[in-house]
């Protein structure tokens, strides 16, 4: 029996396609960088389809590439082989559990980000990983790339919010691992394994995740600073006024600014001045915390930290601040071509890392426009470099600003792919920068788990 004819007669005639028309958004990723290619899509209903496929799968050898939303950046979810089989989660999307006196909730794989955030919030609980492509992206794709985003800096990334895992093995077994406990020391953690490995260990069906008490208040304010080392020297002032309830804390140079107000005409200058860096952040907790952010801005300005600073009245006061950062990565585009380095550093060095490699980029490529944002708080930084005006060629200096950059991240003890893995884009990078017992360690788990090879092949390792 041929693959499709399997797959019909055990998952049924609507499980699949082969369609071009159907699966073509199934082979790209929103920046257009890959255009995959594979032999069909399937969507599992369950656990026991997901295992059905991969069974059929792994006893002929194909290739299997699990898809979730689709916003991966990194090419981790493209299949690259025509003979691949796209599996995608899409119909995976039941929230199986929620208990709010336990404060956790079990979830399918393609249930997207924004229905669990919401499903969390109407039982008064709080799912807090949160990040632009939330309408889209997945929690099963969430967990694959063990998505950061503007909440790292309080709750950590998607994988310190994870209790248990369902998942289908390469072989298209079944282990349920949807344990819901805070302490279970039981030998390996195997959980861990499966986040983080962008799909090339298993397929993540379902998850047992952890939720958190929703804050009452929340305070939005828009700062300006004249340098990043006063930025994050503001932050530790947030951090220590408000009893550590700051939960984002996003650093955008001027530039990014000037872009946004220069596309979006909808968005305002926020400030009548032009400041050369801003903060947007956001203080959240169970009481009011309007006075000490108040406070801490007060004692900030005293230490010469604040150059200005605007703290929102209302909800949809808050919305536009943080329009201001969440529209940089649209506009950017109209900016012509940038090279983009998805960097982090410890959070004590993210100054020094913006100064030397702002530098460093200035000086290889004359009126460069360096244009960096992100997730200062958790020393995440986006260091996006868009062109000269009128370069001809600019995207021929990829490698070359990449290697700059990275030599830099490296050194100052930092990650060359802080929060949107590796899959293809990195993957070569990834190899030469680990060392090479890391490395063995990381084929020796692929070799153990995936003993045929066909999880995902030619990404990550
Ligand atoms: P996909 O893109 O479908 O897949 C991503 C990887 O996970 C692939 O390797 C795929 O094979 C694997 N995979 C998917 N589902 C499963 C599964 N069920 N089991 C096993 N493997 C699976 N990322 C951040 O971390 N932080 C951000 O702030 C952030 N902001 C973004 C903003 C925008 C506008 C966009 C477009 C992307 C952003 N991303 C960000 C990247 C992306 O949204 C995340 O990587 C997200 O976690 C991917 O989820 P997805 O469901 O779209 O996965």
């Amino acid at each position: 029996m041929s693959l499709s004819e399997t797959l019909t007669s055990t998952l049924g005639s609507d499980s699949w396609s082969a369609d071009p028309e159907r699966i073509a958004a199934h082979l790209e990723e929103p920046r257009g960088l890959w255009h995959g290619k594979c032999q069909m899509v399937v969507w599992p209903r369950s656990t026991e389809e997901v295992a059905k496929a991969v069974r059929a799968c792994a006893e002929s050898g194909t290739p299997v590439v699990p898809q979730g939303g689709m916003t991966g950046l990194v090419g981790g979810a493209i299949p690259d082989d025509s003979n691949a089989v796209a599996i995608s989660l899409k119909r995976m999307n039941k929230v199986r559990q929620i208990d709010p006196a336990d404060y956790t909730m079990v979830a399918e794989a393609g249930c997207t980000l924004l229905e669990l955030q919401n499903a969390a919030h109407d039982v008064n609980r709080l799912f807090p990983l949160s990040l632009a492509a939330e309408g889209t992206c997945t929690i099963g794709g969430n967990l694959a790339t063990n998505a950061g985003g503007n909440t790292t800096l309080r709750y950590g990334n998607a994988r310190e919010m994870v209790l248990g895992l369902e998942v289908v093995t390469a072989t298209g077994e079944i282990w349920n691992g949807l344990r819901k406990l805070r302490k279970d020391n039981t030998g390996y953690d195997l959980k861990h394994l499966f986040i983080g490995a962008e799909g090339t260990l298993g397929i993540i069906t379902a998850a047992s995740l952890k939720l958190f008490t929703l804050p009452r208040h929340t305070q939005t304010a828009l700062i300006a600073v004249e340098n990043p080392a006063k930025a994050i020297e503001l932050l530790g002032i947030l951090r220590d006024c408000t009893g550590d309830a700051v939960s984002a804390f996003e650093l955008m140079e001027r530039r990014c600014v000037d872009y946004v107000v220069k596309h979006e005409t909808s968005i305002k200058d926020p400030f009548t001045e032009r400041y050369p860096w801003y903060v947007v952040t956001n203080i959240a907790s169970g009481r009011p915390v309007q006075d000490e952010v108040e406070a801490a801005l007060g004692e900030a300005f005293e230490q010469e930290l604040v150059l200005d600073a605007v703290i929102s009245q209302n909800e949809a006061q808050a919305k536009s601040l943080w329009a201001i950062r969440e529209t940089i990565p649209l506009v950017q585009k109209l900016e012509g071509v940038s090279i983009k380095h998805d960097i982090s550093v410890p959070v004590s060095r993210v100054a020094e890392f913006l100064e030397v490699a702002t530098k460093a980029c200035e000086a290889e490529i004359p009126d460069v426009r360096v244009c960096a944002f992100g997730h200062a708080g958790d020393g995440n930084m986006h260091f996006n470099v868009s062109e000269p005006v009128g370069h001809p060629d600019f995207l021929s200096y990829y490698p070359v600003l990449n290697k700059i950059v990275h030599d830099i991240t490296v050194s100052m003890d930092g990650s060359i792919s802080a929060e949107h893995g590796v899959g293809v884009l990195k993957r070569a990078e990834v190899a030469e920068r680990k060392q090479a017992v890391e490395m063995d360690m990381m084929r020796a788990i692929k070799k153990a788990l995936d003993p045929a090879g066909i999880m995902n092949p030619g990404k990550v390792l």
